[in-house]
């Protein structure tokens, strides 16, 4: 028997018995003719004793970080207790210790506050993984895990297996592809989502299905990707959109009961896209704290109907706004005593690339009642009152605006406001703020192919009221200039995304189980009946054989841990993750395979 105990379980109640524990060296002290150990496993860390008695055998074998030991002793009572740790009561004064594996030094310090660097870190995962801030991360995502599938579980979902070597799956991103060598020149392609399987099971009558599993996504990497990540992926038949918000509302407050002990009792706020768009510029938007934006001028409309004219803007010899397709406000509380660095600042950051703004307007509402602007030359002072007023600014409050194109205008304010919440702090890691996200819009514009493509996938279900609009309209684009004039612009999905704090941890649809819908569907984003029966045959096919009405989800479930984590980065906890150029360093993959795998796979290279 290697152990007795782990090295975090041992407290004063078992003083005096005799141990064995095994594990790591975290670190040596030695004090005149005593030498302490920490001694770390997944559990914790136990101090060790080494007395006088051992010194010939510690001079004989050598102790170094990261050995690997086993050491036996009784426990006892420290003199000096460490109330840091769990075990900082007690010692282990050690009879005898066998090593049973040496290390080299390792590339960094195996602590919290380790000197290594991402990259070093990532080629020595395995050590970074020894460190207790990586343990953590993982831990939690095993709880989430955890509660998410006794939650599903308890609700009669069935965890069903999903193949990995498939067909293309649309997603919107591309497909990984796994040559085939069995049927050269034919390849596999890995999913970007279960999504056909599972809804092949609705028809198969699993009317509850899930899986954590696995997608592949063949995207450019931005910061927060990787190209293999996993999804906590469900499918219900029988269901309606308000099925799958209840269900799957009741998940995540599960999961944030078992995993955060915070109980949410409320309904979790929804919100329209539109809505969304309009009051936040974002189709996930951050509700932890308000400032919300005001339209003074915009193209884009609300519930089929522009709504903001420009009237509060009218009169003004300015140039900026009465060209602008869009001017959009908010209110920043608090900041009226920007000093002109500061206003300057801002300017400069609206301007950097990422955000692609011209200038920065801002009226300072000051304490005295007075108003103070970058446009005083243009505007008169109850101008800029009616103005501060409409975005629900208080004295003392700093508004900001912007003006341009809609849907640059629109993210960039949306980027502002973040900005600007993450500055004041509002923006708060321990608050968790859930919001539906409803009614997206079924198409998106794909200015490049002149087209309609699937905003979530072509299998989400159009609202019933506005499947007509569908079917009896032709998909053809006359004017691209004119896109949004098509009554596709205006069709609505019965699709869903879950939002935290201003990420989407999760989005699905209530999906098309009609073949005719499903077919119309394919045709108005372009697909000839070939080209979808080649593609979607199968799924043609089977909405043949009776498919019930079914919808589904799927959430981002690294996201999620990370989100549930206080972090940022998704990649602190996956256990093996990429880099930001898709590399596993630690294997060095993806790398050349052998010219023997290419003949096999009857595949020549042609590198540009
Ligand atoms: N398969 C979809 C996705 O990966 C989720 C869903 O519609 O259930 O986004």
């Amino acid at each position: 028997m290697y152990r007795t105990h782990t090295c975090g379980e041992l407290r004063m109640a078992q003083t005096g018995q005799q141990v064995t524990l095994a594990g790591w060296v975290q670190r040596i002290r030695k004090f005149g003719s005593i030498t302490f150990i920490d001694l770390r496993d997944r559990y914790g860390i136990t101090q060790l004793l080494l007395g006088e008695e051992l010194n010939d055998l510690l001079d004989k074998q050598p102790l170094g970080r990261e050995f690997v030991l086993q050491a036996t002793g009784v426990v006892s009572e420290r003199s000096n207790k460490n109330p840091n740790i769990p075990t900082g009561d007690i010692e282990i004064k050690i009879a005898s210790f066998v090593i049973l594996n040496k290390s080299v030094t390792p590339p960094f310090t195996i602590q919290d506050d380790t000197d290594g660097g991402d990259d070093l870190r990532m080629k020595f995962r395995y050590l970074d993984l020894r460190r207790n801030a990586v343990k953590k991360n993982l831990e939690l995502r095993y709880a989430v895990n955890r509660a998410a599938r006794n939650y599903l579980h308890e609700n009669n979902f069935m965890d069903i297996e999903t193949p990995f070597l498939i067909k293309s799956t649309p997603e919107g991103a591309r497909d990984f592809v796994v040559p085939s060598r069995m049927n050269p020149g034919q390849f596999y392609a890995l999913p970007q989502s279960p999504q056909t399987f599972k809804q092949l099971l609705m028809v198969s009558g699993y009317d509850r299905y899930y899986q954590v599993v696995k997608c592949f996504r063949d995207e450019d990497l931005r910061a927060d990707r990787q190209p293999e990540f996993t999804q906590i992926d469900c499918e219900m038949a029988f269901v309606e959109q308000e099925d799958i918000l209840n269900m799957f509302e009741g998940m995540v407050k599960h999961i944030f009961k078992a995993v955060k002990g915070l109980e949410v009792t409320e309904k979790v706020q929804r919100m329209s896209w539109e809505e969304a768009m309009w009051q936040y510029g974002n189709d996930k938007p951050d509700i932890r704290f308000g400032m919300q934006l005001l339209n003074i001028k915009s193209a884009f409309t609300k519930d089929g109907k522009l709504q903001a004219n420009g009237e509060l803007i009218a009169g003004a010899d300015f140039k900026v706004f009465n060209d602008a397709e869009t001017v959009v406000a908010i209110a920043v509380p608090g900041c009226a005593e920007y000093a002109r660095k500061q206003t300057d600042e801002l300017t400069e950051w609206v301007k950097r690339p990422q955000i692609g703004m011209q200038g920065l307007v801002f009226i300072k509402c000051n304490a005295d009642g007075t108003y103070k602007s970058s446009v005083d030359k243009f505007f008169t002072e109850d101008k800029l009152k009616a103005i501060a007023d409409a975005a629900g600014a208080k004295a003392g409050d700093l508004v900001l605006i912007l003006a341009g194109a809609e849907e640059r205008t629109r993210k960039a304010m949306s980027e502002l406001r973040l900005e600007m919440g993450e500055r004041l702090g509002l923006r708060k890691k321990d608050e968790f703020k859930l919001l539906w996200v409803l009614d997206f819009p079924l198409f998106e514009y794909a200015e490049d192919d002149n087209r309609w493509v699937a905003r979530h996938h072509p299998f989400t279900s159009p609202k019933p009221d506005h499947i007509e609009v569908m079917i009896k309209n032709n998909p053809v684009i006359e004017k691209a200039a004119e896109y949004l004039k098509h009554p596709y612009a205006n069709i609505k999905a019965n699709a869903y995304d879950m939002v935290l704090n201003g990420n989407e941890i999760g989005g699905g649809s209530i999906r098309i189980f009609q073949r005719d819908l499903q077919e119309k569907m394919f045709a108005a984003l372009g697909m000839s009946e070939e080209e979808a029966l080649h593609k979607f045959g199968f799924l043609l096919g089977a909405f043949e054989y009776g498919a019930p009405p079914h919808g589904g989800i799927a959430f981002g479930f690294d996201r999620l841990c990370a989100i549930l984590g206080g972090s940022e980065s998704i990649r602190d906890f996956i256990a093996f993750p990429k880099n930001n150029s898709g590399r596993d360093v630690m294997l060095d993959a993806p790398s050349a395979i052998d010219q023997k795998q290419f003949d096999e796979l009857q595949i020549k290279l042609n590198l540009q």
